[in-house]
């Protein structure tokens, strides 16, 4: 099974859980952090959630500076995340997610947010971001975790419209990380 492979595509109810918190961080929370950067590259994504590899707990990997092979990198594992702050203001971004290959949606999302976490090491983090793919894929990857797709953040209507692109892209063999599949 390529790394690839090993990611869970929509409808899988494991993308609709709740994820528990992560109490300590052991051999195979860091186990963990690596298969899913490892799956993230993969599938030249900027970010993947735990949920996404079939793990129903609070972790997140982020790295919005990396493009393609010769691209630096630039990972960021946040443990337990949580926004603390967002501001009123939105922004549309148009999105795509690793669990809907094929897609892009154009969600509405705060402009800013400050995000705390911890990182492998236990330390408690800070992350501020705006106007940015930072801001909008923290806000994307913690949703992840509280069962939040990108799709449910539109309205009803254009959820039908998203869900039936992304069957005929599924149908015509889009794999995660595509998002311009005809
Ligand atoms: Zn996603």
């Amino acid at each position: 099974m390529s790394a690839i492979d090993e990611i869970v595509l929509s409808p899988d109810p494991r993308l609709k859980e709740q994820c528990a918190r992560i109490e300590e961080i052991d051999g195979s929370v860091r186990r963990l952090a690596k298969r899913m950067l490892r799956d993230m590259y993969a599938a030249e994504g900027c970010g993947l959630a735990a949920p996404q590899v079939g793990e129903l707990v609070q972790m997140v990997v982020i790295d919005v500076d990396y493009a393609g092979e010769d691209g630096h990198k630039n990972p960021y594992v946040l443990i337990n995340p949580e926004i603390v702050e967002a501001s009123e203001e939105t922004r549309p971004f148009n999105e795509g997610c690793l669990s809907f290959p094929g897609i892009l949606v154009e969600i509405e999302r705060p402009r800013r947010v400050v995000v705390q976490a911890e990182n492998l090491d236990g330390d408690l983090m800070q992350y501020e971001a705006a106007d940015n793919l930072l801001a909008v894929c923290l806000q994307h990857e913690i949703d992840h975790l509280s069962g939040t797709t990108m799709v449910d953040h539109l309205s009803p209507m254009k959820r039908v419209e998203a869900l039936a692109s992304y069957q005929d892209a599924l149908e015509s063999g889009a794999r995660p990380g595509e998002t311009d599949h005809d």
